[in-house]
């Protein structure tokens, strides 16, 4: 296999940050992942998966390893199931499940990055998520044996996945989709983009930054207190913690160059020249202002790799 060395992460991850890894593979099928883990093994190595980098801040410094970028861009659909490797991107799989009149990932459209890194954080929106299509996931657990494992054994919850607790590593998944309303399935996908191209920035960032709250954790009281009206979070059980972070007029708060997008506040934008420090020091600092304020813990939805 022919490792790179010292590649600059920066050129990998959405938010355009990250500093050099000391090994780097871009595997294209399960064969070429089982090697590089076992080189890594061998010569004692730490192994980060990377998909499409959207949900990750890599340290200044970079990794300290082998970095495997997987290009895992099997697609095959047969009837209503398509399998994917972790490394399709998100939005093509819906592309191609439409054009075969096929339903079901709609509510994806717009969220960058691969199938692996959506079935790790469980993305998604609207009340929805990659648990609600996914029918099998085939993955190397920590002994990196080959495994697989159906969707209610996977521990899924709000960005939350066994495989993110254990760390393993997703090399490809089952979704079931189904025959449906194709125009209205592309008119909905339509909508969304266009929600998103209004209101999220479109500086680099790492999507959102902390996960929403769920409302039953909240002592509601305290926002009540500083004149938030909590009965509109009541639908959704969450409240955002864009909405927090607003309220506390920190749109446009700047470190370096990372600064709270004047658009969405829970997205960090780099405006040029931020560092993975900068963007490390802006969310300790929204953290504490949110803890002091509202007295509630923001818990961090992007992967911090420091
Ligand atoms: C503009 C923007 C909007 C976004 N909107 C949303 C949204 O609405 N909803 C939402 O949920 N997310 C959203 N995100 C975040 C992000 O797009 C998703 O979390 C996405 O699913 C991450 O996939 P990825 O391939 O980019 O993962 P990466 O960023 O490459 O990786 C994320 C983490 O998963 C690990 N990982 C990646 N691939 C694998 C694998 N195959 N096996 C094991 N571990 C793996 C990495 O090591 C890392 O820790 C948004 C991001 C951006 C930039």
């Amino acid at each position: 296999m022919k490792f790179k060395k010292n590649i600059a992460l920066s050129k990998y991850t959405t938010f355009q940050i990250g500093g050099p890894t000391d090994y780097f593979i871009e595997v294209k099928n399960i064969d070429e992942v089982l090697e590089a883990v076992k080189w890594a093994k061998e010569n004692k190595q730490n192994i980060l998966p990377l998909g499409g980098g959207s949900n990750i801040v890599i340290s200044d410094q970079g990794f300290r390893g082998l970095v495997i970028k997987l290009g895992l861009d099997r697609l095959e659909i047969r009837g209503e199931t398509a399998t994917a490797g972790a490394g399709v991107v998100v939005s093509y799989l819906i592309n191609q499940t439409l054009d075969r009149d096929l339903v079901g990932l709609e509510f994806m459209a717009g969220i960058p990055g691969t199938v692996g890194g959506a079935i790790r954080g469980n993305a998604g929106t609207y009340g929805q998520s990659m648990a609600d299509v996914l029918t099998e996931v085939r993955f190397l657990d920590e002994k990196y044996e080959l495994r697989s494992m159906k969707p209610s054994e996977a521990l899924f919850q709000y960005r939350h996945s066994i495989f993110k607790e254990k760390k393993y590593l997703i090399l490809e998944a089952d979704l079931e989709f189904k025959k449906g309303d194709i125009d209205a399935a592309r008119k909905l996908v339509d909508e969304r983009l266009k929600y998103r191209q209004d209101t999220q920035p479109h500086q680099p960032s790492a999507g959102c930054i902390f996960k929403n709250l769920n409302l039953t954790d909240v002592d509601v009281t305290k926002l009540q207190a500083k004149g938030i009206d909590t009965t509109q979070f009541e639908k959704f059980q969450k409240i955002p913690a864009g909405y927090l972070i607003d309220h506390l007029g920190l749109k446009g708060k700047t470190i370096g160059g990372a600064q709270i997008s004047e658009k969405h506040a829970n997205y960090i934008v780099n405006t040029g020249q931020a560092t993975a420090d900068d963007v490390i020091t802006l969310i300790s600092f929204i953290k504490q202002q949110i803890r002091d304020e509202y007295g509630v813990q923001l818990q961090e939805e992007v992967q911090l790799i420091i």
